[in-house]
């Protein structure tokens, strides 16, 4: 057998052309979303008329299965499953489940709006989820109603984490956008719910990503800011990252009741030890979260690829890869006006 022929699992982890390994692989399984959050799918665009995929370009099950089996077969051992918002994909318990019956894959998470969370947490928990993350910009009313465009129910998201906690999901997260003058009023509320609880609130950077949000970056409240607020209220410290290349910066109370994360996009960017690699709901992949195309896997699916030409394929669009749009927009490098693919699509 030559070299050609090999497994290329030999490589793995394999390196991009700035030497991170391929690590991650976060696969959105749904473009809808029931929400229509203001910095994500604004209403005024994503009305009632606006034309979501079609359901028979949704990449089914069984590929995305194919092509996750690849990637861990080059070193991914966690996989996210986002979306969109990933609940609404009919029967997503079953991918779980094959999933998780993946040799390789030590990690299986999902990022929710949580409102339908109270309904499948114990089937995907049975299923073999081990983590779940919930995005909560608000414990106000009427700030979450602002920030989710009216959609959604606060108290059904609450039942869901909740019944997340029952159903035993390990370290659940969740994860708010601030933006000043939406959202910037009720922090510490935000703070207290969670605060001598298991879960882990983590404050995420409003982006620029996508076109459609028509991010200013005086809307984005810098961490430091908001660990000022808490700090003043509930006296925090710096903790050890859990793993090297952890996004999200670690603080907990020094009164020992919780810690909070910080994952500072704008202000300190990571590109440097991003290892994700992105797989839309229609196939496509993508090596950022800001990029403006993908390749679209459906034509290897279709010309009956072997395993090992597919991961061909994977390593050289991830040894190619040299994308670090964040660093260059803290340099102001980034190009004015790029056409960027919007996150409810790739995927958070
Ligand atoms: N619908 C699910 C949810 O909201 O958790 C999963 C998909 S959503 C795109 C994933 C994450 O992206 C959410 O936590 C959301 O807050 C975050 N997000 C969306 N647009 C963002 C932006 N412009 N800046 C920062 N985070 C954003
Ligand atoms: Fe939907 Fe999540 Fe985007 Fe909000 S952030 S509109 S819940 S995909
Ligand atoms: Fe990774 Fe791109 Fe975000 Fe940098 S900007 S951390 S390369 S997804």
């Amino acid at each position: 057998m030559t070299k050609n022929q090999q497994n290329l699992s030999y490589l793995k982890p394999i390196k991009d052309s700035l030497g991170r390994p391929l690590k991650d692989l976060r696969i959105s399984v749904m473009d809808r979303c029931n929400f229509r959050c203001t910095y994500c799918m604004p209403e005024e665009k994503y009305h009632s008329k606006f034309k979501f995929l079609p359901s028979k370009q949704r990449l089914p099950f069984e590929h995305i299965l194919r092509i996750a089996k690849n990637f861990v077969s080059l070193g991914v051992d966690k996989i996210r499953i986002t979306g969109g918002e990933p609940l609404l994909r009919v029967n997503l318990a079953d991918l779980i489940g094959d999933l998780s019956r993946v040799d390789g894959i030590r990690d299986i998470a999902l990022t929710t709006n949580g409102v339908l969370l109270a309904k499948y947490a114990s089937e995907l928990k049975a299923a073999g989820l081990n983590r779940v993350t919930v995005s909560l910009d608000s414990i106000d009313p009427n700030e979450f109603k602002t920030m989710t465009g009216g959609r959604g129910s606060l108290d059904r998201v609450l039942a869901g984490i909740e019944e997340a906690q029952v159903a035993r999901l390990n370290n659940i997260k969740v994860n708010a956008v601030i933006k000043r003058g939406s959202n910037d009023q009720k922090i510490l509320e935000l703070v207290e719910h969670f605060r001598s609880t298991p879960i882990v609130l983590r404050f995420i950077e409003y982006m620029d990503v996508g076109n459609i949000n028509h991010w200013k970056k005086s809307e984005t409240v810098p961490s430091r800011e908001i660990v000022k607020l808490v700090g003043a209220k509930w006296p925090l410290e710096g903790v050890e990252p859990n793993y090297e290349g952890e996004v999200a910066s670690r603080y907990r109370f020094k009164d020992g009741k919780g810690e909070l994360g910080f994952i500072s996009s704008v202000t300190k960017p990571f590109c440097g030890s991003c290892s994700r690699a992105r797989l839309s709901s229609d196939g496509k992949l993508y090596n950022c979260l800001f990029a403006s195309t993908g390749k679209d896997v459906k034509p290897w699916l279709a010309e009956g690829l072997t395993d090992h030409e597919i991961q061909q394929r994977i390593y050289s669009i991830w040894s190619e890869r040299a994308d670090r749009y964040s660093e260059l927009r803290s340099l102001n490098l980034t190009e004015v006006g790029k056409q960027k693919v919007e996150m409810y699509y790739i995927g958070g």
